[in-house]
């Protein structure tokens, strides 16, 4: 083996929360890794600063309207080195397949990022995978997928990359249980109406500085179910071995109990560089740009029992995985559209689990759906939650 082979990145999503890390922990690497692709929804002066520094081959901007302000205003800038402009939602998919990638990083947020992902998978592509809901809507195809094509999923999700980490050298009937790890959000201790908190509030998570929507998934605790279901897809363990437990602190992102009653977990600050350059150099290890954990400094670890009642999208999460079949993408898509509608202001933040059961319970599942049922799925599910949204909505 080849150990010192430059490995090929493309970031799909770059200008985003993700993405951005990624960068910086490519920027601290230095050797060894070439970032050929780059994409974005339509940050495009971002993306344009991104391009000056790493020069990839090409790069893909979703929203048509922007990639043609891009086009106007830097190609000729960057024509140099023959960047390669890709256009329109294809794009995602069109960067990841063709720029010549070693590893992938999806970083996209929501169902937008299926397709790129599969298209990878089968190129047979590691992909390190970030964006949880294209997981989620169509897991056991996406995982069928990645084992026909000899294609590799890894986790960048803290808590997933902590168990995965746990899991080295670790033989799969030696587990016994999953502990993942929650903060529990904002408003885990909060003793207000939460029906009555406004957005600004809600965005304010105490531990982790992330995107927008997953920290609104945070906040409802929906992230930690959708985390559940992808801890039993990434891993294959049973759900009923999969144990939520709130961690204030987020200093242990999730651990690992074997069969003799050994519970490995593992710990740092709560920085996302961390996980996301572990799945870029894995199966090697290298100093990141993070702070070092001071365990005498955290001084304690506080662990407690979720609470499903206060936050109900963490029952329907688990309901949504225990049905299987189209109803995770139903239950997905749903709450996409749900926290837009409370981003913009148009539902309150106890809405949210509303439009998300609602429209659960007006879906009949099918089981081992194809991805043209999964699709559909996904946007009866989007259509029939923006009719809730409209009827409630302010
Ligand atoms: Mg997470």
């Amino acid at each position: 083996m080849n150990f010192h082979k430059t490995k090929k990145i493309v970031i799909l999503g770059s200008t985003g929360s993700i993405g951005e890390s990624a960068l910086k922990v490519l920027r601290s690497a230095g050797n060894g890794y070439k970032v050929v692709g780059l994409t974005t929804e339509s940050n495009i002066h971002v993306l344009a600063r991104q391009v000056e520094t790493f020069k990839p081959r090409c790069v893909g901007i979703v929203n048509p309207t922007s990639c043609d302000a891009f086009t106007q205003q830097y190609k000729q800038r960057f024509s140099a080195w023959g960047l390669r402009i890709y256009r329109g939602p294809e794009s995602l998919q069109q960067v990841a397949t063709e720029g010549n990638a070693d590893l992938i990083l999806s970083g996209v947020v929501g169902a937008a990022g299926l397709p790129a992902l599969l298209a990878s998978l089968r190129k047979g592509l590691t992909v390190a995978l970030a964006n949880k809901e294209s997981l989620i809507m169509a897991g056991p195809l996406v995982m069928k997928t990645a084992k026909k094509y000899g294609a590799r999923v890894l986790p960048v999700d803290s808590e997933h990359s902590a168990m995965f980490q746990c899991l080295q050298g670790q033989n799969g009937n030696a587990v016994e249980k999953i502990i993942l790890t929650a903060s529990g959000g904002p408003f885990y201790r909060y003793s207000g109406n939460l029906s009555k908190v406004s957005v600004q509030k809600a965005l304010a998570h105490p531990n982790w500085k992330m995107g927008k929507k997953i920290t609104i998934d945070s906040a409802t605790l929906m992230n930690k179910g959708l985390e559940k279901i992808e801890a039993h897809l990434l891993f294959g363990v049973p759900l009923d071995k999969i144990q939520i437990v709130i961690h204030r602190q987020s200093i242990i992102h999730s651990a690992v109990e074997f069969v003799d009653g050994s519970i490995l977990a593992q710990l740092s600050v709560p920085d996302m560089c961390l996980p996301i350059q572990y799945a870029l150099t894995y199966p090697e290890r290298r100093p990141a740009p993070i702070q070092k954990l001071n365990l005498t400094e955290v001084g304690r670890l506080d662990f407690e029992e979720p609470d499903f009642k206060r936050f109900p999208c963490l029952s329907l999460a688990l309901q949504a995985a225990r049905s299987g079949g189209t109803m995770p993408a139903v239950l997905s898509a749903s709450n996409e559209c749900a926290v837009y509608a409370f981003l913009r202001e148009r539902i309150c933040f106890t809405d949210i689990a509303k439009v998300v059961d609602k429209v659960m319970r007006k879906h009949s599942t099918i089981s081992n759906p194809d991805l043209n049922q999964i699709l559909e799925a996904d946007s009866w599910s989007r259509r029939t939650a923006q009719e809730i949204i409209d009827t409630i909505g302010r």
